[in-house]
């Protein structure tokens, strides 16, 4: 019997079929029962158009069967079956697709499920396989044909005998060697395990013997294609358990069925809580992605933007092929279609959880809202529309999480801005000097204690029209009551002395100033421009980082007893001016909670008042 060379510069694209398209090996497993489910539903569309033949699924089902002692793992399918010509067309020309050109003849253009179309899956069997075997029966023939294969160096083909239409596909597995264990494909355990994984949905029973007794492996059909209505809360919670999404109960799930411009089903989750490396490097967003009921990818990435990152969930569409790549799917304009539809139902989903279930809302945000941030903050600040709505401050009226909009919708008319504090903890902001004054304007604050929470401010600029306000801010556009431009002579003589304390400070202030916005408090450290004292604090904190500064403002309040010694001190005893306005100033960081320079000589200044 003569040994024929595959076409296609086959020895190089079966080297590269084998190193390069699959990275698992376990999934030869999955091709090769997808060919199987196709040539049964080759059969089905058959039958559609012609009378003599009647399909009757309970005679259809894929069988596989292990024999450890001679490493034969073999695969029956009462499919379609292929002629002599088939096997020499289909399985002697690697990258040509029997199931495409099926596709093409028969017109099945939507609604099918026909999987293969890119004829290369089959050759992945030789990552597990010296030899390949196929003996097959067309529908309609009496005879049945023997293909064989140890790989690059050819084929053969023979008449054999068979007695049923369909296909028999026969590896015989490899021997472990140091690097790669096969015997893995042996066990029927484990052979479960991957069919469960990859082909729990094709839609015929996959058969697997075990202790003399025959048993389904597959659950055939996939909750995502059952009605919503039939399916309970409990049927998706057990979804998101048995996938592993997390060991959390989830808060909410999205079941998507679209038939619009992209084709899809999904359900997702929204977990309850971040899993353990949520805000690491770590972490891999990405939902699983099906084409037509396979499992195609784990972590498909491009299906989430990274704001959303800790979606959980899976999607199925028709339009995809099995054997593409991730470099390919970037390109998809099918799943790109699909990952902006997603992106658009996860938002108005998590808009309604908030309008009508809050409690839960802010459980969500306990655990995400950071995330959320960080979108707004991320890419040039490119999704903050689309993510300011879903953001919650603490808010010094509510003593809770308020939305910006409930913010907004009931500012006092003289508000001009939407005033924000930042610090360690909302205990800490609460006893700030800086917040008293915009507090006693019955203004509300919004407390920002997470390091994230400035800058999405900052990127986000406005909500509504209105501008974000730091209450650290020099100028925080409130008018105080007694109040006109011109300087008092009162005003002048302290400008004299706030000079002069700015010259004992150096570089360390920009200004001395008298406070407008303290009334109990001595002392307090304001900033201009952008970089607040909290930001300065983290840009500091960042490995490799700038030396980026805020700059201060040093506010004396007028009206505190300490104002009078500063002024005895300036018109008799400069040392003790400089002393003063050393200490004031060192207060004013400790309230800030920023690092004293020299804590030595700062102990020592007050040594010096106390003797
Ligand atoms: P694809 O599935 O993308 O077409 P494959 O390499 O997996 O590519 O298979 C090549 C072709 O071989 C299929 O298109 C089909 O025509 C044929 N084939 C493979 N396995 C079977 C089978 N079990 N029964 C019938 N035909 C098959
Ligand atoms: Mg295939």
């Amino acid at each position: 019997m003569a040994m024929k060379a595959f076409k296609a510069e086959s020895k190089r694209l079966l080297d590269l079929m084998i190193h390069s398209i699959y990275t698992q090996k376990e999934i030869f497993l999955r091709e090769l029962i997808s060919n199987a489910s196709d040539a049964i539903d080759k059969i089905y569309y058959r039958a559609l158009t012609d009378d003599k033949l009647v399909f009757d699924k309970d005679s259809y089902h894929i069988k596989i069967s292990a024999d450890k002692e001679n490493r034969l793992l073999t695969l029956t399918d009462t499919g379609i079956g292929m002629t002599q010509e088939d096997l020499e067309n289909n399985l002697g020309v690697i990258a040509k697709s029997g199931s495409f050109a099926f596709k093409q003849e028969n017109e099945l253009k939507e609604d099918h499920s026909i999987i293969g179309q890119f004829g290369v899956g089959f050759y992945s069997a030789f990552m597990v396989a010296d030899v390949v075997t196929v003996i097959s029966r067309a529908l309609g023939s009496d005879q049945a044909y023997k293909w064989e294969s140890r790989g690059a160096d050819g084929y053969t083909i023979e008449p054999c005998d068979k007695d049923t239409v369909g296909t028999q596909i026969i590896l015989k597995i490899k021997e472990n060697t140091e690097d790669e264990q096969y015997d893995e494909f042996l066990e029927p355990y484990r052979l479960k395990a991957i069919i469960k994984k990859y082909s729990d949905f094709i839609r015929y029973p996959i058969k697997m013997e075990q202790d003399g007794e025959e048993q389904t492996v597959n659950s055939m059909v996939p909750i995502w294609r059952k009605n919503k209505n039939e399916l309970t809360q409990e049927d998706y919670d057990n979804f998101y358990a048995e996938k592993r999404y997390g060991f959390d109960k989830p808060i909410k799930h999205i079941h998507i069925q679209a038939d619009g411009a992209a084709v899809y089903r999904a359900i997702l989750f929204i977990p309850e809580k971040p899993p353990f490396d949520y805000y690491t490097k770590e972490y891999e967003k990405g939902l699983e992605l099906y084409s037509n009921g396979v499992l195609i990818m784990n972590k498909c990435a491009d299906l989430l933007p990274d704001y959303f990152g800790f979606v959980k969930g899976m999607v199925d569409s028709e339009d995809l092929s099995l054997n593409i790549s991730r470099e390919m799917l970037q390109h998809d304009r099918q799943l790109k279609l699909i990952a902006k539809n997603i992106a658009g139902k996860i938002k108005s989903q998590l808009l309604s959880l908030l309008k009508d279930e809050r409690e839960k809302y802010e459980q969500f945000y306990e655990s995400f809202g950071r995330q959320l941030k960080f979108g707004v903050y991320s890419d040039f600040g490119m999704n903050k529309e689309t993510l300011q709505d879903l953001l919650l401050f603490y808010s010094s009226k509510e003593k809770k999480r308020v939305t910006l909009d409930e913010y907004v919708a009931r500012m006092q008319e003289d508000q001009k801005y939407i005033y924000y504090a930042s610090g360690e903890s909302i205990d800490r902001i609460e006893k700030s000097p800086k917040t008293e004054l915009v507090l006693d304007k019955g203004y509300e604050v919004l407390y920002l204690t997470d390091d994230i929470d400035e800058f999405a401010l900052k990127v986000l600029m406005s909500y509504k029209d209105k501008s974000f306000k730091s209450v650290s801010d020099s100028d925080l556009g409130i008018e105080t009551d007694a109040k006109n431009d011109e300087e008092t002579p009162e005003e002048s003589g302290q400008k004299e002395l706030f000079d002069e304390m700015k010259s004992l400070l150096a570089d360390k202030v920009k200004a001395v100033k008298a406070s407008k916005r303290l009334k109990s408090h001595p002392v307090c450290l304001s900033t201009e421009g952008e970089v607040s004292i909290e930001m300065e604090k983290i840009l500091q904190a960042m490995p490799n980082s700038q030396d980026v500064k805020a700059d201060k403002v040093l506010e004396i309040n007028v009206n505190h007893a300490v104002f009078q010694s500063l002024k005895d001190a300036y018109a008799g005893d400069k040392e003790k001016l400089a002393l003063y306005t050393n200490l004031l100033y060192h207060q004013a960081l400790l309230i800030e909670g920023l690092p004293i320079q020299d804590p030595v000589a700062f102990t020592n200044d007050i040594c010096k008042v106390m003797v």
